[in-house]
């Protein structure tokens, strides 16, 4: 490509609204820009590096056997409401109508859509296992759209979806889609980890994370420091904890005034957070009563999770209403504790452990100090309830859990025969008869795959992109005030003969000063970049340099040419 006929729209200035590196890299850059909330334009410097990863996903998916299908991103109504998703995906889910008032979705995922293809064209075993994928515009309406396509509403997938005659049929296919992926983000060049996974909307009962390792990732993991334990802070598990040591101090009641919070108690009377005990109210389960109290340490957080995961919570896991927590305590929220609770307290290992724990009087402006369960407050059920923290023990038993950041660009999840039984998919098998065949997704989010590389990969100067997806491999930057027709010519030969051999090469042909023209190609980031001016071609050589090293290197041709290959 020569740069001259290129839309090449970089920005100098910092674009105030952007957050994070990446959504400001890919608007300096000229890769995108925005359109409304969470929508955006991809330019055609942003569209050659998207392809790139879609060429890579799509190369790999076809080497693991999946099959490549389309389908369309306004799905009918019916097909969700079969499922029972209409309802329970929320407002993420763009609902619409057509010229007759028929109802429409635009698809945020497709388990539907290839469940109901696979309906009607799968009949007899034979025709399993099946893999079906598509990369394709997906529409969620995101609550807080942010970090450009990161978190954008529309945005690319791949998505497939495999089918199977039995459970370890299945559990193969999952095999041969975590080692696909494990290639896909290798190939693309980002440094990620897989962690165990909440199923969350999907549903389902086994799954994994791709996670690309970044401060600024949404996700929190919890990591072994010994062992490969990775799981999403989500479903990273705390065990019971050490027994609960013998009862030693007197109830009493103090005068905490303002003090709601666990921290403003522990601050008034002096003492250790890790001895408070806070009380989270939430809606029962279905003719469980109305509400249930949860109890976590007062230095840990509640997992919301785990909780809606409880059988005695309802899912999601909803808090009670002010009102709810009056009629049930007889006091307002942030003196709550167990000691005369009327309802069901269900306490997290950590919090049952406790002994003369301060906790709330169900008193306005009282707490308890050294409170005990059994002698003052009713044994309360047990459960795992809190996100896990640093330090504590990795739940495979080696070494301690440490917290870092990371960013989901794929996710595998072993649905079952969630989406078949739902839809009424059969098929006949061996001896002739019905059978629901069982079923896998996987995802990965095509856009916000760009985005996270370049969280990873970038410096002060710009973007360094990884050589398999950059827009260009490399740059040839034509150093020639006087327009001598030797320097064009040399330029043009060693375009002509890099784009010959199949390296992407860009011309830059702009005829700008030496020190833009550089920011620029720093900026976007192209791996390797050629200088020809006339006094390297009095010399003999090139002036070569590669993206984030800061030394030149006079390369004749034939070197350069090994170097490149
Ligand atoms: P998240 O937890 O980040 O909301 P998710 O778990 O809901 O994502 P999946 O249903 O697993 O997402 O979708 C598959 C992939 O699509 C994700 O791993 C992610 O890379 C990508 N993705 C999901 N939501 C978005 C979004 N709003 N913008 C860009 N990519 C997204
Ligand atoms: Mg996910």
């Amino acid at each position: 490509m020569r740069l001259s006929r290129f839309h090449l729209a970089t920005l100098k200035e910092v674009p105030a609204d952007a957050e994070i590196v990446s959504h400001r890299l890919m608007l300096r850059a000229g890769m995108i820009r925005k359109l409304a909330a969470g929508i955006y334009t991809w330019l055609p410097l942003g569209l050659r590096v998207l392809r790139k990863v879609e060429a890579i996903v799509r190369d790999e998916m076809n080497r693991a056997g999946a099959l490549e299908v389309l389908a369309s991103m306004v799905v009918p109504a019916e097909l969700w409401q079969e499922s029972g998703r209409y309802n329970k995906y929320g407002p993420e889910l763009l609902r619409l109508k057509d010229r007759h008032q028929r109802d429409f979705v635009l698809g945020p995922t497709h388990e539907e859509v290839i469940t109901d293809l696979v309906r009607r064209d799968i009949r007899s075993y034979r025709q399993l296992p099946i893999n079906f994928y598509q990369i394709q515009t997906k529409f969620r309406d995101e609550i807080r759209p942010r970090f450009g396509v990161m978190r954008g509403r529309e945005f690319l997938m791949k998505d497939s979806y495999s089918f199977h005659l039995d459970a370890d049929d299945l559990e193969r296919e999952y095999q041969n889609m975590r080692e696909t992926y494990k290639r896909i983000f290798t190939r693309v060049g980002v440094d990620f980890r897989i962690v165990k996974a909440d199923t969350g909307a999907i549903g389902g009962d086994r799954s994994e994370e791709f996670q690309v390792l970044a401060q600024s990732g949404e996700d929190q993991l919890a990591v072994s420091d010994t062992s490969d334990y990775a799981a999403n802070i989500e479903v990273a598990e705390t065990g019971p904890a050490a027994a609960r040591a013998a009862a030693k101090s007197t109830l009493a009641k103090v005068a905490t005034p303002t003090q709601k919070t666990c921290e403003e108690v522990a601050a008034l009377l002096d003492i250790p957070l890790a001895t408070t005990l806070k009380l989270i109210v939430v809606k029962a389960s279905e003719g469980d009563g109305d509400l249930v109290a949860l109890a976590v340490r007062g230095d840990h957080t509640l997992n919301a999770v785990k909780a809606a995961k409880h059988p005695r919570v309802a899912s999601p896991m909803t808090l009670a209403t002010e009102a709810e927590i009056r009629g049930a305590f007889g006091c307002e929220p942030g003196f709550l504790g167990p000691v005369g609770a009327k309802i069901p307290v269900i306490a997290d290992y950590a919090a049952d452990a406790l002994a003369d724990f301060v906790c709330g009087a169900n008193e306005a402006g009282f707490h308890l100090t050294g409170a005990n369960w059994v002698r003052d407050a009713a044994a309360p059920a047990t459960a795992d309830l809190r996100n896990a923290v640093e330090g504590d023990a990795s739940p495979d038993g080696h070494g301690k859990l440490r917290l870092v950041r990371g960013i989901e660009v794929g996710q595998i999840f072993q649905n079952g025969p969630l989406y078949t039984k739902a839809l009424g998919v059969t098929v006949l098998d061996e001896a002739g008869k019905e059978l629901t065949p069982t079923a896998g997704c996987y995802g990965i989010g095509v856009t916000r795959t760009v985005a996270a590389v370049i969280e990873q990969c970038h410096d002060d100067a710009g973007i360094v992109w990884p050589d398999a997806i950059a827009p260009w491999r490399v740059a040839i930057c034509m150093i020639n005030p006087k327009n001598d027709a030797k320097v064009n010519a040399a330029a043009d030969s060693l375009y002509a003969e890099l784009t010959a051999r199949g390296i992407d090469t860009a011309l830059d042909d702009r005829g700008l000063r030496p020190g833009a023209m550089f920011a620029d190609i720093e900026l976007i980031g192209i791996p390797h970049r050629i200088v020809v001016s006339e006094r390297g071609l009095a010399a003999g050589t090139f002036e070569y340099r590669a993206r984030g090293e800061t030394e030149n290197r006079q390369l004749n041709h034939e070197q350069l040419l090994e170097l490149l290959a």
